[in-house]
């Protein structure tokens, strides 16, 4: 099976609990000495064996290898990355089942991280997982006070448009964040924005 780390809970002793994103499911894994193991490190891709267990609730993970992107040796898209993924631990926390777009997603995501700045991969990425989820509220209305927005708008977590007085927040142009819910692309955004939008990104999905 092939997945991503995206979050390791120390067990007893030199043990760890190991949660896995794979293109089906969100699952957690047992893993013996797995502190000793270099290459479980939240973030990672990789390919294991799944063993079921009779002594434990919870199977246990083997024949673990990494399937490294150029990008892992660059500290600062790691640390990035390693936030961004740990989003969607937090984010699908109660999945079990999981249809592959978010496996998918990831992985395109991955694929880029080192030639395109991670900021915008992330926004995108996040965009196309709203959508998906049908959580893009994009009917031009206030999240908070229901009536039609203007030329400017605030952002709330989950970027829900509001008006910028309603969340007392940061205003932006209307017709920039509307063409991102349409594009889900960043590119008519400068880096200034993108650094701004990125702050709500990492309040949660
Ligand atoms: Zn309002």
């Amino acid at each position: 099976m092939r997945g991503f780390i995206i979050n390791i809970r120390k067990a007893k002793n030199e043990d760890v609990i190991v949660t896995v994103l794979s293109s089906d499911s969100v699952k957690n894994y047992w893993r013996f000495f797995g502190a000793r193991h270099s290459i479980l490190q939240v973030g990672n891709l990789i390919d294991f064996e799944e063993k079921e267990s009779k002594k434990s609730f919870m199977p246990n993970i083997r024949s673990i290898s990494h399937i490294s992107f150029p990008w892992i040796f660059a500290y600062n898209h790691l640390l990035m990355w390693q936030n961004f993924i740990k989003l969607f631990e937090v984010h699908l926390k109660d999945a079990i089942e999981l249809d592959a777009f978010y496996f998918e997603l990831l992985l395109s995501v991955a694929k880029k991280w080192g030639k395109q700045n991670p900021k915008r991969l992330a926004i995108e990425a996040y965009m196309k997982l709203l959508d998906h989820e049908g959580r893009l509220y994009d009917n031009g209305f206030c999240y908070i006070c229901e009536t039609i927005l203007e030329e400017k708008v605030g952002l709330m977590r989950a970027f829900l448009p509001t008006h910028p007085h309603c969340i007392y927040g940061q205003s932006f142009q209307k017709k920039d964040i509307f063409k991102l819910y349409n594009t889900k692309s960043t590119i008519h955004l400068n880096d200034k924005l993108i650094d701004k939008l990125y702050l709500i990104l990492t309040k949660g999905f």
